[in-house]
Order: structure tokens, then sequence, then C-alpha cells
């Protein structure tokens, strides 16, 4: 892909984020992260070299560890499915994980942060449309679960992340209300920090309705990937 063009889009979405957060009358602190599933090491390069972005984020293990180099002028973020028995590949590598479905995975990343002497951040994940094919808690049991991973001494929860249905736009909008709400009440309660909201078709939804502060986005930074797996 030519660095050119990645630079327009990422400015495009960069400018994109800041006009609908002076439409809404709120403070510009959307974190973006590259998802750069399925890319290769010169787009990664290009992105390092040319300080395109402050933060990358993979899902999967393999392409991670793959792609991480120490001293990348960026932060790495897990944003995917993440097995237990990996955890260990990535512990030192990535400064926030994103999704945290269960009460299992939390404590072997806080197993494998022990080991080496790190607090490790991390968002809960919310399935929001209650999918089957898709992991993380209900948002009714969210509560729940953060009181069982904060006893947990070597994580640190700095917030939520959706995953969102493919549904209609009302039907979302409808959803990333709710997740607001949620979100703010967590936020006074634990000081939650982020909400991780919105790929490329909804990330300005995420921020007008949800309230987002870190959105993924892949497709409008990156372009179309020749091949595509579930999230
Ligand atoms: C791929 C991916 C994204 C970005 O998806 P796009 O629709 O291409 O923007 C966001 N979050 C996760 C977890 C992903 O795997």
């Amino acid at each position: 892909m030519d660095i050119l063009e990645l630079a327009k889009n990422i400015d495009n979405v960069k400018s994109n984020i800041a006009k609908v957060c002076l439409d809404c009358n709120r403070q510009n602190d959307v974190i973006l992260v590259g998802a750069s599933k399925t890319m290769s090491q010169d787009v990664i390069d290009a992105v390092n070299n040319n300080n395109l972005l402050n933060v990358l984020g993979e899902n999967r293990v393999q392409e991670l560890i793959q792609k991480y180099r120490d001293g990348q002028n960026f932060e790495w973020h897990f944003i995917g499915k993440l097995q237990s028995n990996k955890v260990k590949y990535i512990i030192d590598k990535v400064k926030l994980i994103h999704s945290v479905d269960s009460i299992s995975l939390a404590k072997e990343i806080d197993k494998q942060a022990k080991k080496h002497n790190l607090v490790m951040p991390v968002l809960l994940q919310i399935n929001m449309g209650k999918e089957e094919s898709k992991s993380g808690f209900f948002i009714e049991e969210i509560e729940n679960s953060i009181s069982e991973i904060s006893k947990f001494e070597n994580i640190t929860i700095k917030g939520l992340m959706a995953v969102m249905p493919i549904c209609e736009e009302s039907k979302t909008i409808e959803l990333y209300k709710t997740l607001k709400i949620k979100f703010l009440e967590c936020k006074e309660k634990y000081n939650f920090e982020y909400l991780s909201a919105g790929m490329t078709n909804d990330y300005l939804l995420a921020i007008e309705y949800a309230g987002a502060n870190i959105v993924r986005v892949g497709t409008a930074i990156f372009g179309k990937r020749s091949y595509d797996e579930k999230i």
C-alpha cells in the first residue's frame, strides 16, 4: 500500500473524529488504534518510520509477535480473542489488552504479569448483542466480573470494550446508548478511563452515542483486507 494513501486515510479518520467531537461538544481525547491484522511488515514499518499512528492493535498473537520489534515508536494493543495459553507470548509486548472475556483469562494474565513484575492494564469485553458466536461478558454480569477480576493484583481494569452485532444503524445507536450508561456508571464507581468501541463502519456512532474514547479502525486506514475472519 502506498504511503501517501495511508497517510491520507489516517488524516481522514482523524479529521472525522475531530469533527464528531466538535459536533458533540466534547473534548477530542479519542485514541485511534489502527487495526493492522493481515497487513504486511512494510505497512507496519511505514507507520513506524513516518509516525503515522500512536497505537496499532492486533487480534492474533502470532501476527503480533511477528510484527513486534523492540523500540517501535508506537504501542501495541491486543484487541482480539486471546487464549489463555498464549498470554505469555504477548504480556511484555502490549500496553493494553482490550479483550478480557473471562475470569480464567484474567487469572492467567495476572499470573504472567506477576512473572514479569508488571501490572497489566486491561479492558473487559462486553458482548453487546449477546451473540453466541462472540465472546465477552453480558452487560448485566459486568459488575460481578469487575469485582472478581479486581482481586487480581497484577491486573488493572481500565475500562470496557464492546463487540457489536451487525445490525441496523438504529439498533446500533440504541445499544451504544445502553453501553454509555453502563460505562458512565463504572467510570464513577471504579474510576474507569477507557471505552473502546467502534470500527470502520461505526466509529463515529460509537464516539457520538456511547462516548467511546478508543476506536479500533482497520479498513478505513489500511484498505480492504485480502481475507477476513471472525472477530
Ligand atoms: C479487525 C478489527 C477491527 C477493525 O475492523 P474494521 O471494520 O476493518 O475497521 C476492530 N476491532 C477488532 C477486534 C478487530 O479484529
